[in-house]
């Protein structure tokens, strides 16, 4: 059995955010595919931080048989739910000593707070048939990692970013099932390739620079979208590339399928806003495949911060582009809501420059939604320094001026915040959620006159800014669609409420409950 949920990031674990981030699993889901085609009979259980620990229980009582080999517990983002699992971990460890509880996630520190018997980063298809077979068969024993966690343990680590890698690969299927119980409205998980083209030089996603096409065959994405919407009535789907338009004809391959199809698949999901912008031709593929709904990470309007990040254009260019596709997206595509984030305290930034993009947004970009955060460096010597390549920018920060700050996280408070016991309450949780496992290094840097932490402030404050003109985010369409029962035409015209109601969240998630545990 293979256990996955996920929260709402910046909230931490909480009432709100059981109900607020309802994805099914996108590792889980792929691992129990791979593992039935050589003749495993896995099940997945999506929404886990929603089932109590004693519900938990009795599920796996119920699914327990003499053949029973492992336990899989997977999370795509920082596992912020470990604290509600380990109990039921513990408690499988203790009373089925013979279960193998294996913990996978993109890399290791997101899943690093599971009570785990061994650890997968990575894609983990190839790594876990060789673990299952040197526990179960006749394998030999695999490369095993250490890895010290937040709490000082050590892990036992198969590193598939490294050893038995998974990408590329031709064929990427997602197979659900009777027993998922997936509705037709739902949001369902697509993969067109693994890595990505670009080397940007603050980002850590794994698998940067590939030099070729890793892209999915036609045929396979074709079979995924024909079996779901026979089975469940399925058109929505959420990409998990880290650059869904990296090549023109990818897009392009893609949009040959959609063609041959009755209905017409909905796709959302990441997007180079720069690559897109340099390539209109790209649009009119992303239309006909159903991608029309992205996620830009645009990073910066200061042209030489840009082109230090990788993805320079000139700045007008670029804004010009923009809005220019936004105008050929609304008349020609169903829905066009998109997030663009930015980065604040990028080497060559100035206030200058950050307030002029801060006007840019509030005049031009109102109605889509957007979001900056400060530069984050995880410095080497990072716990997942051994493990996982860290971006370029965590081993020659100091190059470019980037010193420790005078001020700790701890010290640190919002000035415009009074210190009311619900401000700290709430300020100390959003630490520990968005820097416990990231561990990044609280930086000062002179030549640029500016810190960490009145980036922070300053991104925050405009972040709040802009939510009364917020459009509904690429990534929230699913809530709206799935749960408010909005139409494309009515979530496009949502402004400032970035989130429907919880209820009916609520009342999906309990009866995917129900129907697991009536099973
Ligand atoms: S930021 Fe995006 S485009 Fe750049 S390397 Fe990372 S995944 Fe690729």
């Amino acid at each position: 059995m293979i256990f996955s949920g996920q929260l709402y990031e910046h909230t931490g674990y909480t009432p709100e955010s059981i109900l607020a981030d309802p994805k099914r699993s996108y590792g889980g889901h792929k691992i129990a595919t791979h593992l039935r085609a050589i003749g495993w009979d896995v099940e997945v259980i999506d929404f886990v931080p929603h089932f109590t620990v004693e519900e938990l229980k009795l599920l796996w009582t119920m699914r327990y048989n003499k053949g029973t080999k492992f336990l899989g517990v997977s999370s795509l983002f920082q596992a912020l739910w470990a604290q509600h699992m380990n109990p039921f971990l513990e408690w499988v460890k203790e009373k089925y000593p013979d279960i193998t509880i294996i913990a996978g996630g993109p890399i290791v520190t997101t899943v690093e707070e599971f009570k785990a018997d061994y650890y997968i980063q990575g894609w983990g298809e190839y790594a876990i048939v060789e673990l299952l077979n040197w526990l179960h068969g006749s394998g030999k024993r695999p490369i095993i990692s250490k890895h010290i966690n937040l709490n000082g343990e050590e892990l036992q680590v198969i590193d598939a970013l490294h050893f038995y890698k998974a990408y590329p690969k031709e064929e990427l299927p997602t197979r659900y099932q009777e027993r998922d119980f997936i509705q037709p409205d739902e949001f369902l998980n697509a993969e067109f390739s693994r890595g990505c083209v670009f080397k940007c030089k603050f980002c850590a996603a794994p698998a940067l620079g590939v030099t070729k096409d890793y892209t999915r065959t036609a045929q396979c994405w074709e079979d995924e979208l024909r079996y779901n919407y026979d089975n469940f009535g399925v058109t929505n789907y959420i990409s998990g590339d880290e650059t869904t338009n990296d090549y023109t004809e990818k897009l392009r391959k893609y949009a040959d399928v959609t063609k041959k199809l009755p209905f017409k698949p909905f796709i959302t999901g990441f997007a180079r806003g720069d690559i897109a912008v340099a390539k209109p031709e790209q649009w009119e593929h992303m239309i006909a495949m159903g991608f029309t709904s992205h996620h830009y990470g645009i990073e910066s309007f200061n042209e030489k911060s840009a082109k230090w990040v990788h993805k320079g254009m000139a700045k007008n260019r670029l804004r010009e582009g923009l809005l220019e596709m936004r105008e050929y997206f609304n008349k020609n595509a169903p829905i066009y809501k998109t997030t663009m984030s930015l980065i604040s305290g990028l080497p060559y930034d100035t206030w200058e420059s950050l307030n002029e993009t801060k006007d840019w947004l509030f005049n031009h970009w109102r109605g889509q939604s957007v979001y900056i955060n400060p530069l984050l460096i995880q410095p080497k010597g990072h716990t997942s320094d051994s493990m996982s390549k860290l971006p370029p920018l965590s081993y020659n920060y100091e190059e470019l001026g980037y010193i420790e700050s005078d001020v700790s996280l701890e010290e640190w408070f919002p000035s415009h915040l009074p210190r009311t016991p619900e401000n700290i309450e709430a300020i100390n949780r959003m630490k520990d959620v968005n820097f416990r496992a990231s561990r990044p290094f609280f930086w000062k840097n002179d030549r640029i006159g500016m810190n960490f932490f009145d980036l922070l402030e300053w991104s925050q404050r405009f972040n709040n800014e802009f939510i009364p003109h917020q459009g509904v985010s690429n990534w929230y369409i699913p809530y709206w669609k799935t749960f408010a029962k909005k139409s494309f035409g009515e979530i496009s015209d949502i402004v400032g409420q970035p989130l429907p109601e919880y209820e009916p969240i609520r009342e999906f998630l309990d009866n995917y409950k129900e129907a697991k545990l009536s099973l």
